[in-house]
Protein backbone atom coordinates (compact mmCIF):
# COMPACT_ATOMS: atom_id res chain seq x y z
CA UNK A 1 0.00 0.00 0.00
CA UNK A 2 1.88 3.46 -1.44
CA UNK A 3 0.62 6.80 -2.32
CA UNK A 4 -1.83 5.37 -4.76
CA UNK A 5 -3.90 8.66 -4.36
CA UNK A 6 -5.16 10.42 -7.13
CA UNK A 7 -6.19 14.21 -6.38
CA UNK A 8 -7.96 15.88 -9.29
CA UNK A 9 -4.80 17.48 -11.05
CA UNK A 10 -6.21 19.70 -14.10
CA UNK A 11 -4.19 20.26 -17.25
CA UNK A 12 -2.50 23.67 -16.12
CA UNK A 13 -1.04 21.37 -13.52
CA UNK A 14 0.63 18.90 -15.71
CA UNK A 15 2.24 22.02 -17.69
CA UNK A 16 3.69 23.44 -15.12
CA UNK A 17 5.47 20.20 -13.63
CA UNK A 18 6.20 19.77 -16.81
CA UNK A 19 7.59 23.00 -17.34
CA UNK A 20 9.70 22.50 -13.91
CA UNK A 21 11.12 19.50 -15.50
CA UNK A 22 11.78 20.90 -18.52
CA UNK A 23 13.57 24.34 -17.36
CA UNK A 24 15.26 22.86 -14.34
CA UNK A 25 12.82 24.26 -11.22
CA UNK A 26 12.09 20.62 -10.23
CA UNK A 27 12.56 16.94 -10.86
CA UNK A 28 11.48 13.84 -9.47
CA UNK A 29 13.48 12.43 -6.96
CA UNK A 30 15.95 9.31 -7.98
CA UNK A 31 14.46 9.35 -11.08
CA UNK A 32 17.37 7.11 -12.95
CA UNK A 33 16.01 4.37 -10.30
CA UNK A 34 12.57 5.18 -11.64
CA UNK A 35 11.63 7.87 -8.76
CA UNK A 36 10.55 7.70 -5.07
CA UNK A 37 7.38 8.57 -4.68
CA UNK A 38 6.02 12.03 -3.57
CA UNK A 39 10.17 12.96 -3.14
CA UNK A 40 11.38 15.81 -5.32
CA UNK A 41 14.91 17.22 -6.00
CA UNK A 42 14.95 20.96 -6.90
CA UNK A 43 17.21 22.29 -10.11
CA UNK A 44 19.54 25.21 -10.86
CA UNK A 45 16.42 27.61 -11.45
CA UNK A 46 14.51 25.64 -8.43
CA UNK A 47 17.26 26.08 -5.67
CA UNK A 48 17.74 29.80 -6.70
CA UNK A 49 13.41 29.96 -6.47
CA UNK A 50 13.66 28.45 -3.12
CA UNK A 51 16.49 31.01 -2.01
CA UNK A 52 14.57 33.55 -2.91
CA UNK A 53 11.64 32.88 -0.99
CA UNK A 54 13.65 31.62 1.72
CA UNK A 55 15.61 35.05 1.50
CA UNK A 56 12.06 37.30 1.45
CA UNK A 57 11.14 35.92 4.23
CA UNK A 58 14.18 36.27 6.42
CA UNK A 59 14.43 39.84 5.55
CA UNK A 60 10.48 40.44 6.23
CA UNK A 61 10.61 38.90 10.04
CA UNK A 62 14.30 39.09 10.49
CA UNK A 63 16.56 41.68 8.97
CA UNK A 64 14.14 44.42 8.77
CA UNK A 65 13.17 44.55 12.16
CA UNK A 66 14.86 45.12 15.74
CA UNK A 67 12.17 42.24 17.63
CA UNK A 68 13.14 39.21 15.85
CA UNK A 69 16.06 37.19 15.70
CA UNK A 70 16.88 34.01 14.45
CA UNK A 71 17.85 30.93 14.81
CA UNK A 72 19.05 27.27 13.39
CA UNK A 73 18.27 24.07 15.13
CA UNK A 74 18.83 20.71 15.39
CA UNK A 75 16.85 18.38 12.78
CA UNK A 76 17.22 15.19 15.36
CA UNK A 77 16.51 16.52 18.91
CA UNK A 78 15.59 14.82 22.18
CA UNK A 79 13.02 12.52 22.20
CA UNK A 80 11.80 14.27 25.34
CA UNK A 81 10.90 16.84 23.07
CA UNK A 82 8.35 15.11 21.36
CA UNK A 83 6.64 14.07 24.42
CA UNK A 84 6.40 17.41 25.83
CA UNK A 85 4.95 19.09 22.81
CA UNK A 86 2.35 16.59 22.79
CA UNK A 87 3.80 15.24 19.27
CA UNK A 88 4.04 11.62 20.48
CA UNK A 89 0.65 10.81 21.52
CA UNK A 90 -0.91 13.59 19.66
CA UNK A 91 0.13 14.38 16.30
CA UNK A 92 -1.73 11.82 14.49
CA UNK A 93 -3.95 12.11 11.51
CA UNK A 94 -6.89 9.64 10.56
CA UNK A 95 -6.40 7.20 8.20
CA UNK A 96 -8.64 4.66 6.23
CA UNK A 97 -7.69 1.89 3.98
CA UNK A 98 -9.97 0.64 1.28
CA UNK A 99 -10.46 -2.54 1.39
CA UNK A 100 -11.17 -2.91 -2.75
CA UNK A 101 -8.36 -1.17 -3.73
CA UNK A 102 -5.70 -0.95 -1.11
CA UNK A 103 -5.08 2.65 -1.16
CA UNK A 104 -4.58 4.20 2.21
CA UNK A 105 -6.57 8.25 2.19
CA UNK A 106 -6.44 10.85 5.16
CA UNK A 107 -9.87 10.15 6.48
CA UNK A 108 -10.19 14.11 7.15
CA UNK A 109 -9.68 14.82 4.13
CA UNK A 110 -11.96 12.55 1.72
CA UNK A 111 -13.78 15.11 -0.33
CA UNK A 112 -10.05 15.94 -2.45
CA UNK A 113 -9.57 12.32 -3.32
CA UNK A 114 -10.99 10.55 -6.70
CA UNK A 115 -10.57 6.88 -6.86
CA UNK A 116 -7.20 5.55 -8.33
CA UNK A 117 -8.98 2.19 -9.32
CA UNK A 118 -9.71 2.02 -12.65
CA UNK A 119 -12.98 0.13 -12.80
CA UNK A 120 -14.71 3.20 -11.02
CA UNK A 121 -13.37 5.51 -13.47
CA UNK A 122 -12.26 8.48 -10.99
CA UNK A 123 -15.17 8.62 -8.98
CA UNK A 124 -14.94 10.50 -5.86
CA UNK A 125 -13.70 8.33 -3.05
CA UNK A 126 -16.82 9.48 -1.01
CA UNK A 127 -18.46 6.94 -3.01
CA UNK A 128 -16.39 4.32 -2.33
CA UNK A 129 -16.97 5.22 0.85
CA UNK A 130 -20.75 5.40 1.13
CA UNK A 131 -20.06 1.30 -1.08
CA UNK A 132 -19.04 0.61 2.96
CA UNK A 133 -14.98 -0.03 1.19
CA UNK A 134 -13.36 2.02 4.04
CA UNK A 135 -11.79 0.40 7.67
CA UNK A 136 -12.52 2.25 10.62
CA UNK A 137 -10.41 5.68 10.64
CA UNK A 138 -7.57 4.81 13.18
CA UNK A 139 -4.79 7.11 14.03
CA UNK A 140 -1.20 7.18 12.26
CA UNK A 141 1.57 9.16 13.85
CA UNK A 142 3.57 11.35 11.26
CA UNK A 143 6.49 11.57 13.03
CA UNK A 144 9.42 9.63 11.03
CA UNK A 145 11.57 7.67 13.59
CA UNK A 146 15.12 6.40 13.03
CA UNK A 147 17.45 5.05 15.61
CA UNK A 148 20.86 7.28 17.29
CA UNK A 149 23.81 5.66 17.31
CA UNK A 150 24.95 2.10 16.11
CA UNK A 151 22.88 -0.08 18.05
CA UNK A 152 19.26 0.15 17.49
CA UNK A 153 16.36 -0.91 20.12
CA UNK A 154 15.18 1.19 23.40
CA UNK A 155 16.73 3.94 24.16
CA UNK A 156 18.27 4.62 20.93
CA UNK A 157 14.93 5.78 19.23
CA UNK A 158 14.68 9.41 17.77
CA UNK A 159 12.88 11.48 15.89
CA UNK A 160 13.05 13.81 12.65
CA UNK A 161 11.36 16.78 13.41
CA UNK A 162 8.04 17.18 11.61
CA UNK A 163 7.86 21.17 12.37
CA UNK A 164 10.84 23.42 13.20
CA UNK A 165 8.59 25.07 16.03
CA UNK A 166 9.83 22.94 18.90
CA UNK A 167 13.33 23.76 18.31
CA UNK A 168 12.92 28.00 18.92
CA UNK A 169 10.55 26.94 22.47
CA UNK A 170 13.61 24.80 23.84
CA UNK A 171 15.85 27.32 22.97
CA UNK A 172 13.90 29.82 24.46
CA UNK A 173 16.06 29.99 27.32
CA UNK A 174 19.66 30.41 25.83
CA UNK A 175 18.13 32.81 22.68
CA UNK A 176 17.11 35.21 25.86
CA UNK A 177 20.04 34.89 28.06
CA UNK A 178 22.30 35.85 24.85
CA UNK A 179 20.57 38.44 23.15
CA UNK A 180 19.16 40.05 26.13
CA UNK A 181 15.24 40.66 24.65
CA UNK A 182 11.83 41.05 26.26
CA UNK A 183 8.40 40.78 25.02
CA UNK A 184 7.33 41.63 22.79
CA UNK A 185 9.97 39.46 20.82
CA UNK A 186 10.09 36.60 17.89
CA UNK A 187 12.24 33.90 17.30
CA UNK A 188 12.70 32.75 13.67
CA UNK A 189 13.58 29.34 12.34
CA UNK A 190 13.92 28.41 8.34
CA UNK A 191 14.69 24.65 8.02
CA UNK A 192 13.63 21.00 6.54
CA UNK A 193 10.89 19.13 8.50
CA UNK A 194 9.12 16.03 7.99
CA UNK A 195 6.12 14.01 8.04
CA UNK A 196 4.82 10.92 7.32
CA UNK A 197 2.17 11.99 5.34
CA UNK A 198 -0.79 9.34 4.74
CA UNK A 199 -1.34 11.20 1.16
CA UNK A 200 1.06 13.37 -0.15
CA UNK A 201 0.92 14.85 -3.11
CA UNK A 202 -0.47 18.02 -5.62
CA UNK A 203 3.52 17.89 -7.12
CA UNK A 204 5.57 19.72 -3.76
CA UNK A 205 1.79 20.98 -2.07
CA UNK A 206 2.66 18.25 0.28
CA UNK A 207 5.73 15.89 0.36
CA UNK A 208 7.11 14.28 3.54
CA UNK A 209 10.31 16.07 3.39
CA UNK A 210 9.33 20.03 3.10
CA UNK A 211 10.63 22.92 4.10
CA UNK A 212 9.00 25.41 6.71
CA UNK A 213 9.83 29.14 7.69
CA UNK A 214 8.20 29.57 11.44
CA UNK A 215 8.08 32.17 14.11
CA UNK A 216 7.21 32.15 17.32
CA UNK A 217 6.43 35.76 18.87
CA UNK A 218 6.81 35.86 22.43
CA UNK A 219 3.99 38.05 23.98
CA UNK A 220 2.86 39.53 27.59
CA UNK A 221 -0.41 37.61 28.66
CA UNK A 222 -3.55 39.56 27.79
CA UNK A 223 -1.66 41.01 24.07
CA UNK A 224 -2.72 37.61 21.84
CA UNK A 225 -5.72 39.70 19.83
CA UNK A 226 -3.45 42.24 19.16
CA UNK A 227 -0.60 40.33 18.03
CA UNK A 228 -2.39 37.56 16.28
CA UNK A 229 -4.13 40.45 14.25
CA UNK A 230 -0.75 41.61 13.44
CA UNK A 231 0.78 39.14 12.09
CA UNK A 232 -2.31 37.60 10.00
CA UNK A 233 -2.36 41.14 8.14
CA UNK A 234 1.57 41.00 8.16
CA UNK A 235 1.88 37.95 6.37
CA UNK A 236 -1.82 37.91 4.32
CA UNK A 237 0.19 40.85 2.93
CA UNK A 238 3.72 39.31 2.64
CA UNK A 239 2.29 37.45 -0.65
CA UNK A 240 0.46 40.16 -1.89
CA UNK A 241 3.76 42.05 -1.65
CA UNK A 242 5.63 39.41 -3.76
CA UNK A 243 2.71 39.66 -6.26
CA UNK A 244 0.89 37.10 -5.53
CA UNK A 245 -3.09 37.56 -7.06
CA UNK A 246 -5.11 39.09 -4.46
CA UNK A 247 -8.03 37.33 -6.03
CA UNK A 248 -6.31 34.40 -5.34
CA UNK A 249 -5.70 34.76 -1.47
CA UNK A 250 -8.53 34.56 1.18
CA UNK A 251 -7.65 34.70 5.37
CA UNK A 252 -10.08 31.52 6.46
CA UNK A 253 -10.06 31.65 10.30
CA UNK A 254 -10.68 28.09 12.11
CA UNK A 255 -13.88 26.54 13.79
CA UNK A 256 -13.55 26.20 17.55
CA UNK A 257 -13.69 21.94 16.24
CA UNK A 258 -10.75 22.89 13.92
CA UNK A 259 -8.30 24.39 17.04
CA UNK A 260 -5.87 22.26 19.20
CA UNK A 261 -7.37 22.07 22.91
CA UNK A 262 -4.79 24.93 23.72
CA UNK A 263 -5.22 27.29 20.85
CA UNK A 264 -7.82 29.96 21.10
CA UNK A 265 -7.69 31.22 17.22
CA UNK A 266 -5.99 30.33 14.22
CA UNK A 267 -6.53 31.72 10.89
CA UNK A 268 -4.77 29.90 7.88
CA UNK A 269 -3.42 32.22 4.36
CA UNK A 270 -5.08 30.29 1.58
CA UNK A 271 -4.44 30.23 -2.20
CA UNK A 272 -6.90 29.01 -5.02
CA UNK A 273 -4.97 26.15 -6.35
CA UNK A 274 -5.48 24.48 -9.43
CA UNK A 275 -7.09 22.05 -6.86
CA UNK A 276 -9.00 24.37 -5.05
CA UNK A 277 -8.36 26.51 -1.91
CA UNK A 278 -6.11 25.01 0.64
CA UNK A 279 -3.44 26.59 2.93
CA UNK A 280 -0.51 28.16 2.32
CA UNK A 281 0.03 29.30 6.06
CA UNK A 282 -1.24 29.21 9.49
CA UNK A 283 -1.01 31.94 12.01
CA UNK A 284 -2.11 30.58 15.91
CA UNK A 285 -2.74 31.74 19.30
CA UNK A 286 -0.84 29.40 21.29
CA UNK A 287 -1.25 31.10 24.85
CA UNK A 288 1.39 29.48 27.09
CA UNK A 289 0.91 25.79 25.73
CA UNK A 290 4.58 25.00 24.68
CA UNK A 291 6.77 27.02 27.00
CA UNK A 292 4.73 25.89 30.02
CA UNK A 293 4.77 22.12 28.79
CA UNK A 294 9.43 22.24 27.89
CA UNK A 295 9.09 23.64 31.36
CA UNK A 296 7.26 21.04 33.18
CA UNK A 297 9.29 18.42 31.40
CA UNK A 298 12.44 19.81 31.64
CA UNK A 299 12.40 21.51 35.20
CA UNK A 300 13.69 24.87 33.31
CA UNK A 301 12.36 28.30 34.06
CA UNK A 302 10.71 29.56 31.14
CA UNK A 303 9.44 32.71 32.61
CA UNK A 304 10.09 36.44 32.49
CA UNK A 305 9.79 38.79 35.08
CA UNK A 306 6.89 41.52 35.33
CA UNK A 307 8.77 44.41 37.41
CA UNK A 308 5.40 45.89 37.81
CA UNK A 309 3.31 43.52 38.85
CA UNK A 310 6.41 42.01 40.72
CA UNK A 311 5.99 38.11 39.58
CA UNK A 312 7.25 35.88 37.10
CA UNK A 313 4.88 35.26 34.17
CA UNK A 314 4.91 32.82 31.18
CA UNK A 315 5.18 34.37 27.87
CA UNK A 316 2.24 33.58 25.44
CA UNK A 317 2.86 32.86 21.73
CA UNK A 318 1.96 33.84 18.56
CA UNK A 319 3.06 31.83 15.42
CA UNK A 320 2.80 32.17 11.87
CA UNK A 321 4.04 28.58 9.89
CA UNK A 322 4.81 28.97 6.72
CA UNK A 323 6.04 26.14 3.89
CA UNK A 324 8.70 27.69 1.74
CA UNK A 325 7.97 24.99 -0.73
CA UNK A 326 4.52 25.58 -0.49
CA UNK A 327 4.88 28.81 -1.07
CA UNK A 328 7.64 28.46 -4.30
CA UNK A 329 4.98 26.37 -5.84
CA UNK A 330 2.26 28.29 -5.12
CA UNK A 331 4.52 31.77 -6.83
CA UNK A 332 5.42 29.33 -9.76
CA UNK A 333 1.36 28.62 -10.19
CA UNK A 334 0.27 32.44 -9.97
CA UNK A 335 3.15 33.26 -12.51
CA UNK A 336 2.25 31.02 -14.88
CA UNK A 337 0.66 32.54 -18.12
CA UNK A 338 -0.02 31.04 -21.78
CA UNK A 339 -0.35 34.45 -23.05
CA UNK A 340 -1.61 34.73 -27.27
CA UNK A 341 0.69 37.65 -28.52
CA UNK A 342 -0.51 37.47 -32.52
CA UNK A 343 -0.34 35.12 -34.93
CA UNK A 344 2.52 33.58 -36.76
CA UNK A 345 2.89 33.54 -40.58
CA UNK A 346 0.62 30.63 -40.92
CA UNK A 347 -1.80 32.44 -39.22
CA UNK A 348 -2.05 29.95 -36.01
CA UNK A 349 -2.36 31.98 -32.77
CA UNK A 350 1.10 33.04 -31.53
CA UNK A 351 1.03 31.84 -27.86
CA UNK A 352 4.28 32.61 -25.22
CA UNK A 353 4.43 30.66 -21.55
CA UNK A 354 5.96 33.12 -19.65
CA UNK A 355 6.04 33.19 -15.22
CA UNK A 356 5.56 36.54 -14.44
CA UNK A 357 7.32 35.93 -11.07
CA UNK A 358 8.02 38.94 -8.81
CA UNK A 359 11.82 40.25 -9.41
CA UNK A 360 12.58 39.56 -6.20
CA UNK A 361 11.58 35.76 -6.60
CA UNK A 362 13.00 35.31 -10.06
CA UNK A 363 15.88 32.93 -10.15
CA UNK A 364 17.27 35.19 -12.96
CA UNK A 365 17.21 39.37 -12.48
CA UNK A 366 18.47 39.66 -15.80
CA UNK A 367 19.76 37.75 -19.28
CA UNK A 368 22.22 39.78 -21.65
CA UNK A 369 22.51 38.46 -25.39
CA UNK A 370 24.50 39.57 -28.33
CA UNK A 371 22.04 40.41 -31.11
CA UNK A 372 24.47 38.16 -33.48
CA UNK A 373 27.71 36.01 -32.76
CA UNK A 374 29.74 38.61 -34.75
CA UNK A 375 31.01 41.63 -35.56
CA UNK A 376 32.71 41.69 -31.61
CA UNK A 377 28.95 41.48 -30.45
CA UNK A 378 29.56 38.68 -27.76
CA UNK A 379 32.50 40.16 -26.50
CA UNK A 380 30.66 43.24 -25.37
CA UNK A 381 27.71 41.49 -24.14
CA UNK A 382 30.42 39.33 -22.15
CA UNK A 383 31.97 42.22 -20.73
CA UNK A 384 28.28 43.55 -19.56
CA UNK A 385 26.91 40.62 -18.01
CA UNK A 386 30.03 40.40 -16.19
CA UNK A 387 29.95 43.73 -14.72
CA UNK A 388 26.24 43.01 -13.86
CA UNK A 389 27.46 40.12 -12.21
CA UNK A 390 29.87 41.63 -10.10
CA UNK A 391 27.41 44.58 -9.20
CA UNK A 392 24.99 41.74 -7.32
CA UNK A 393 22.57 40.87 -9.77
CA UNK A 394 21.55 37.58 -10.46
CA UNK A 395 22.30 37.01 -14.82
CA UNK A 396 22.40 34.67 -17.75
CA UNK A 397 24.22 35.11 -20.73
CA UNK A 398 23.05 33.17 -24.10
CA UNK A 399 24.42 33.41 -27.45
CA UNK A 400 22.53 30.71 -29.28
CA UNK A 401 20.10 30.95 -31.95
CA UNK A 402 17.86 33.87 -32.95
CA UNK A 403 16.86 36.70 -30.61
CA UNK A 404 13.43 35.83 -30.29
CA UNK A 405 13.76 32.69 -29.00
CA UNK A 406 15.98 33.62 -26.48
CA UNK A 407 13.93 36.17 -25.51
CA UNK A 408 10.57 33.15 -25.39
CA UNK A 409 13.39 31.32 -23.44
CA UNK A 410 13.76 33.43 -20.79
CA UNK A 411 10.24 34.77 -20.43
CA UNK A 412 9.28 30.89 -19.52
CA UNK A 413 11.50 31.04 -16.62
CA UNK A 414 10.32 34.13 -15.46
CA UNK A 415 13.75 36.61 -16.13
CA UNK A 416 12.43 39.78 -15.80
CA UNK A 417 14.79 41.87 -18.04
CA UNK A 418 16.90 41.04 -21.27
CA UNK A 419 19.45 43.24 -22.30
CA UNK A 420 20.53 42.95 -25.98
CA UNK A 421 24.39 44.13 -27.65
CA UNK A 422 23.93 45.26 -30.97
CA UNK A 423 25.11 47.70 -34.03
CA UNK A 424 24.21 51.11 -32.27
CA UNK A 425 25.87 49.38 -28.89
CA UNK A 426 29.31 48.93 -30.27
CA UNK A 427 28.80 52.80 -32.13
CA UNK A 428 27.16 54.31 -29.21
CA UNK A 429 27.56 51.98 -26.09
CA UNK A 430 23.89 52.06 -26.05
CA UNK A 431 21.75 48.63 -25.39
CA UNK A 432 18.28 47.45 -25.65
CA UNK A 433 16.51 46.14 -22.50
CA UNK A 434 13.44 44.56 -22.70
CA UNK A 435 10.71 44.00 -20.39
CA UNK A 436 9.28 40.46 -19.74
CA UNK A 437 5.70 41.31 -19.11
CA UNK A 438 5.03 44.24 -21.56
CA UNK A 439 7.86 43.44 -24.00
CA UNK A 440 8.59 46.80 -24.72
CA UNK A 441 12.04 47.64 -25.66
CA UNK A 442 13.89 50.74 -24.84
CA UNK A 443 17.20 51.63 -25.33
CA UNK A 444 19.81 53.01 -22.31
CA UNK A 445 23.65 53.59 -21.97
CA UNK A 446 25.55 50.28 -20.63
CA UNK A 447 26.84 52.60 -17.83
CA UNK A 448 23.33 53.03 -16.87
CA UNK A 449 22.29 50.03 -16.57
CA UNK A 450 22.81 48.94 -12.99
CA UNK A 451 21.35 51.66 -11.67
CA UNK A 452 18.65 51.55 -14.03
CA UNK A 453 17.87 48.15 -13.18
CA UNK A 454 18.13 49.15 -9.28
CA UNK A 455 15.32 51.61 -9.81
CA UNK A 456 13.06 48.96 -11.34
CA UNK A 457 13.67 45.98 -8.21
CA UNK A 458 13.81 49.26 -6.19
CA UNK A 459 9.82 49.88 -7.30
CA UNK A 460 8.73 46.59 -7.32
CA UNK A 461 10.77 45.96 -4.02
CA UNK A 462 8.32 44.81 -1.13
CA UNK A 463 8.90 46.62 1.94
CA UNK A 464 8.13 45.27 5.31
CA UNK A 465 5.75 47.31 7.24
CA UNK A 466 6.84 46.99 10.92
P1 LIG B 1 -2.15 20.38 6.75
O1 LIG B 1 -3.42 20.66 7.52
O2 LIG B 1 -2.18 20.82 5.31
O3 LIG B 1 -1.60 19.01 6.96
P2 LIG B 1 -0.85 21.76 8.86
O4 LIG B 1 -1.94 22.70 9.26
O5 LIG B 1 -0.58 20.56 9.69
O6 LIG B 1 -1.03 21.35 7.34
P3 LIG B 1 1.31 23.30 9.86
O7 LIG B 1 1.71 22.31 10.87
O8 LIG B 1 0.56 24.51 10.31
O9 LIG B 1 0.50 22.58 8.70
O10 LIG B 1 2.58 23.70 9.01
C1 LIG B 1 2.83 25.03 8.60
C2 LIG B 1 3.06 25.10 7.11
O11 LIG B 1 4.05 24.15 6.71
C3 LIG B 1 1.85 24.77 6.26
O12 LIG B 1 1.00 25.88 6.13
C4 LIG B 1 2.50 24.41 4.93
O13 LIG B 1 2.84 25.58 4.19
C5 LIG B 1 3.78 23.72 5.38
N1 LIG B 1 3.57 22.27 5.35
C6 LIG B 1 3.02 21.49 6.31
N2 LIG B 1 3.00 20.20 5.95
C7 LIG B 1 3.58 20.15 4.71
C8 LIG B 1 3.87 19.09 3.79
N3 LIG B 1 3.61 17.82 4.09
N4 LIG B 1 4.45 19.41 2.61
C9 LIG B 1 4.76 20.69 2.30
N5 LIG B 1 4.52 21.72 3.12
C10 LIG B 1 3.93 21.47 4.32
Amino acid sequence: MSDKKAAPVDDLMDRIVSLCKRRGFIFQSSEIYGGLASCYDYGPLGVELLRNVKEAWWRSMVTSRRDIVGLDSAIIQSPKVWEASGHLDNFTDPLVDCRECKSRFRADKLGEYVCPNKKFKKRPVTECQADGFFTEPRASNLMFKTHMGPVEGAGAEAYLRPETAQGIFINFLNVVTASRLRPPFGIAQIGKSFRNEITPGNFVFRTREFEQMEMEYFIPPGEDEKWYEYWVQNRFQWYKGLGVNPERLRLRPHDKEELAHYSTGCTDVEYEFPFGWDELEGIAKRGSFDLTQHSEHSNAKLTFYDEEAKAHYTPHVVEPAAGVTRSAMTFLIDAYEEEQIGVDKKGKPDIRTVLHFHPTIAPITVAVFPLVKKEGMPDVADRIEARLREDGFKTFYDEKGAIGRRYRRQDEVGTPWCVTVDGDTLADGTVTIRDRDSMEQSRIHENELSDHLREKLQAWTYRAHG
